[in-house]
C-alpha cells in the first residue's frame, strides 16, 4: 500500500487489527490482503482509471475485502458509500452482520440503510381498509412497532396476500396521507438519504440510474460505489422492458376508464371532457395498433414469433406504434396534472384521504397503462444506434378463441452505452468484484458488455486454494461424442465408477432429457439418486448430507442451475461429473440480435460470445468442487471436444489450476486423498 497517504495506510492496518477483536482468530490472506490495497487505491483516487474489477475466487474473504478499504476511505473523506449487491438476502447480510462486525472491530462511526424496492413494504393506509385478519395483525404489530413494515420481515404465522397491502407509487397519496410519517416505504427513503453507506441490490441500482440517476441513490459524482456479484450487472443493466400485450391494454383500458368513471361519479365528480377525449384517442391507436398487427404479412405465417433482422420494424406498423406513443404519452400527462391537483385537494382537506386514494388509484392504473405502452414501445420505435449493435425487436402472438393476442417487444442488446454514460464517466470511484468474472483467463467480455473501457483496471487474484494438491481435473477418453446416442449411458459408467459411501457425488447435465435418462439408468441406486426438481432444492440437500453423514453412496442429478449457489464443502461433494460443455446455441432474440450483428461485421460470434459464456459456465460448474482448503476431489469432464478442438485449451486456461490428467481412462487416474 505504497501509493496511498500515510494516514490513510495507519486506519487501514489498524482497522484489520481492530478485526481481530470481534473475530478471533482473525488473519487475513494475501488475497484478501492484496484486494484491500487494490480497492483503496481506486476508491481513494490514487489511480488514473476510476473503477477497478477484482476477481476474487471462493475463500477470499470477499465482502471484508471491498468492504474494510471502501468504508475506510469512505468514513475518512466523509463521502457517502453505495454497496450494491445481487439479491436482498445478501443486502440483509451486510446490514445486519458484516457491516455492524465491521463498525464494532474497527471503530469507525457510521450510519447504514437498506435501499430496497418500495414494493417491498406495507402500505399502513391499504392494510388499515382489509378484513383479513393476518392483515389486520400485522396492522396491530405496525403499530406496537414489533413489525418493521417490511415484506422480509413479516413474521412467518402470517399469511397474507402481499400484493393486496404493498405500497406502490401508482396509488401513494403522499403527503395527503395520514399514515405518511409513519409510512415504512417513506421511513425507509428518508433513512436512504440521510445514511453514510447504502446498501442497495442491482436491480435498484439499475432503476434509479434510468430514473435519474439521484432519484433515490446517490448520484454517482457524490458517493463512492461497491458492486459485488458484478458478473450479473451488464445483464440487469440492459433495458429489456417484457413489452406489451397490445389486445390486453385494450382491454385493461377499457376497464380502467370504466372504474374511473364510476369511482368519480360516486365522489360527485364529473369525468371531465379533456379525460374522454385522451382516453379516447388512446383506446383509437391502439385499435389501429391491433388491426394493423393482423393485417401485416408474416414471413412464416405458422410461426409464433417474428423477429425483425437488424431491429428493423416494418414502416406501416412503425407509424401506427408512433402514433400510439404520441396520444399515451399525452394521456399519461394529462392524468398526471389530475392527480396532481387530486392530492393537492386532500392536502387541503377538501378530499377525503381514503377517497384520494381510491381515485388516485384508477388514475394510477390508466397512467400506469399509459406509460408502460410509452416505455415498451419508446425502444420498439427508437432509431438505431449509429455504434454498436440495434436493439432486438420482436413480436409474439398466439391465438385465443380464433382472435391474435399480440406482444410487441424490444430489449437492448448491450447495456455498455448506458453504463458508460450514466455510471462509469459519472463516478467518482467505483470498486467491482465477483468470484467469477473473467472468461478464458481474461476480462475482455465483461470489460466490453459493461462499457468499461477505458474507465478500468482489473486484477484477477491468485486463487486461495493449493488446487495442483487439492484437485484433479480429468478429461477421460470417451467412446462416445458428446451428441451421441450412448453417451448418457457412458456418463452413467463414470458416475458408477467414482462411486464412493460417505463421498458426495454431483452430475450437472446441459439438457433435461439427458438428466431424465440418467435417472433411468441409475434408478436401482435407490435413495442414493436425488435429481434436481424432483424434491425441493433445500430437502434435496438435506437427503444428501444425511446420506454422506451416515456413510452411504449419494449422487446428485442437476441441470447447469446447480451449479451456483450451492455450497457442498469437504465429503458432500468428493466428485463433479459435468456431462457435456454447457454451450448454449443463441435462441433468445437478443443473442440472435447481437450473433447476427457480430456477422456483419465480419466477427465471429461463437469466439465472441458463446466461448465466453460457456468458459463462465464452466468455472461455476467447477467450483463446486473446493469450498475449503481441506477438500479434496476430482472433476471429470466427459466430453471429447475439451482435448480435440482449439478452444479447449482456452477453456482450460479459465479454470482453476487442478493438476490436469487428459485423455487417459478413467481408471487409471488418481484422486488427491483418495486413491482409485
Ligand atoms: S404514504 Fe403512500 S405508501 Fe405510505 S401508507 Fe400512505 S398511501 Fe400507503
Amino acid at each position: 500500500m505504497d501509493y496511498l497517504d500515510e494516514g490513510m495506510k495507519r486506519r487501514i492496518k489498524d482497522g484489520l487489527a481492530g478485526m481481530k477483536t470481534v473475530i478471533p482468530g482473525f488473519c487475513p490472506r494475501r488475497q484478501q490482503l492484496q484486494m484491500i490495497a487494490e480497492v483503496s487505491r481506486v476508491l481513494a483516487g490514487d489511480t488514473d482509471e476510476r473503477v477497478g474489477v477484482v476477481e476474487a475466487g471462493t475463500g477470499s474473504g470477499k465482502s471484508f475485502g471491498y468492504g474494510l478499504p471502501a468504508v475506510a476511505v469512505a468514513t475518512a473523506r466523509q463521502q457517502r458509500l453505495v454497496i450494491s449487491v445481487s439479491t436482498i438476502s445478501l443486502q440483509e447480510q451486510l446490514l445486519q452482520r458484516d457491516l455492524p462486525m465491521l463498525a464494532q472491530g474497527t471503530g469507525w462511526s457510521f450510519t447504514t440503510a437498506i435501499a430496497k424496492g418500495r414494493s417491498r413494504y406495507g402500505c399502513p393506509l391499504k392494510m388499515g381498509k382489509a378484513s383479513a385478519p393476518a392483515v389486520r395483525a400485522l396492522l396491530a404489530a405496525f403499530r406496537e412497532r414489533t413489525w418493521a413494515g417490511d415484506k422480509e420481515s413479516v413474521p412467518g404465522h402470517l399469511s397474507v396476500d402481499w400484493a393486496g397491502i404493498a405500497a406502490s407509487s401508482q396509488d401513494c397519496i403522499g403527503r395527503a396521507c395520514p399514515w405518511y410519517a409513519e409510512c415504512p416505504a417513506e421511513q425507509a427513503r428518508a433513512a436512504v438519504r440521510q445514511a453514510d453507506i447504502v446498501v442497495t441490490n442491482h436491480d435498484l441500482l439499475v432503476a434509479d440510474l434510468r430514473a435519474g440517476p439521484g432519484v433515490l441513490l446517490p448520484e454517482p459524482e457524490k458517493c463512492l460505489l461497491v458492486v459485488d456479484e458484478a458478473h450479473g450487472l451488464p445483464e440487469k443493466a440492459r433495458n429489456t422492458r417484457e413489452g406489451f400485450g397490445v389486445e390486453y391494454a385494450q382491454g385493461a383500458l377499457r376497464r380502467s376508464a370504466k372504474r374511473l368513471s364510476t369511482a368519480l361519479r360516486r365522489w360527485r365528480f364529473l369525468l371531465g371532457f379533456a379525460e374522454w377525449w385522451r382516453l379516447g384517442q388512446t383506446a383509437r391507436a391502439l385499435g389501429a395498433l391491433s388491426r394493423c398487427l393482423v393485417r401485416l404479412p408474416w414471413p412464416d405465417p405458422t410461426a409464433s414469433r417474428w423477429l425483425f433482422d437488424a431491429g428493423v420494424v416494418p414502416r406501416e406498423l412503425l407509424a401506427t406504434a408512433r402514433t400510439l406513443v404520441t396520444a399515451s404519452g399525452r394521456l399519461a400527462e394529462h392524468l398526471q396534472e389530475r392527480r396532481l391537483a387530486l392530492l393537492q385537494d386532500a392536502r387541503d382537506g377538501r378530499l377525503d384521504p381514503l377517497v384520494a386514494q381510491e381515485v388516485n388509484a384508477v388514475i394510477g392504473e390508466i397512467g400506469g397503462i399509459a406509460t408502460q405502452i410509452g416505455n415498451a414501445l419508446a425502444l420498439f420505435c427508437a432509431r438505431n444506434p449509429g455504434t454498436g449493435p440495434p436493439p432486438a425487436r420482436w413480436i409474439d402472438r398466439r391465438e385465443e378463441h380464433g382472435q391474435w393476442r399480440h406482444r410487441l417487444r424490444a430489449a437492448e442488446v448491450s447495456a455498455a452505452a448506458f453504463l458508460e454514460e450514466m455510471l462509469w464517466r459519472r463516478t467518482a470511484g467505483a470498486a467491482l468484484a465477483s468470484a467469477t468474472i473473467t472468461s478464458m483467463g481474461t476480462f475482455d467480455r465483461f470489460v466490453e458488455t459493461c462499457g468499461l473501457r477505458g474507465h478500468v483496471r482489473t486484477l484477477r487474484l491468485p486463487p486461495v486454494f493449493d488446487y495442483q494438491r487439492q484437485g484433479v481435473l480429468c478429461v477421460p477418453s470417451m467412446a462416445h461424442a458428446p451428441d451421441a446416442p450412448g453417451h448418457t449411458a457412458e456418463v452413467c459408467a463414470l458416475i458408477r465408477a467414482r462411486l464412493r459411501p460417505g463421498e458426495g457425488l454431483l452430475t450437472l447435465f446441459t439438457s433435461r432429457q439427458a438428466m431424465n435418462q440418467a435417472e433411468d439408468l441409475l434408478r436401482d441406486l435407490g435413495p442414493a439418486l436425488l435429481v434436481q426438481d424432483r424434491l425441493p432444492k433445500s430437502e434435496l440437500l438435506r437427503r444428501h448430507a444425511e446420506n454422506i453423514q451416515d456413510g452411504r453412496l449419494s449422487v446428485i442429478l442437476g441441470m447447469q442451475s446447480m451449479s451456483e449457489g450451492v455450497d457442498l464443502p469437504g465429503k458432500l461433494c468428493a466428485t463433479v461429473v459435468i456431462a457435456k460443455l454447457p454451450f448454449s446455441v443463441p435462441t433468445h432474440p437478443v443473442e440472435i440480435t447481437e450473433a447476427t450483428w457480430l456477422r456483419q461485421q465480419g466477427r465471429d460470434p461463437f469466439r465472441e460470445m458463446t466461448l465466453p459464456a460457456t468458459s463462465v459456465k464452466l468455472m461455476q460448474a467447477v467450483g463446486r468442487l473446493i469450498r475449503k482448503e481441506t477438500d479434496t476431489g476430482m472433476v471429470i469432464i466427459a466430453d471429447n471436444r475439451m482435448t480435440t478442438r482449439r478452444y479447449g485449451q482456452s477453456l482450460l486456461q479459465g479454470l482453476p489450476p487442478f493438476r490436469l490428467d487428459l485423455g487417459r481412462p478413467l481408471a487409471q487416474i488418481q484422486t488427491p486423498g483418495n486413491p482409485p
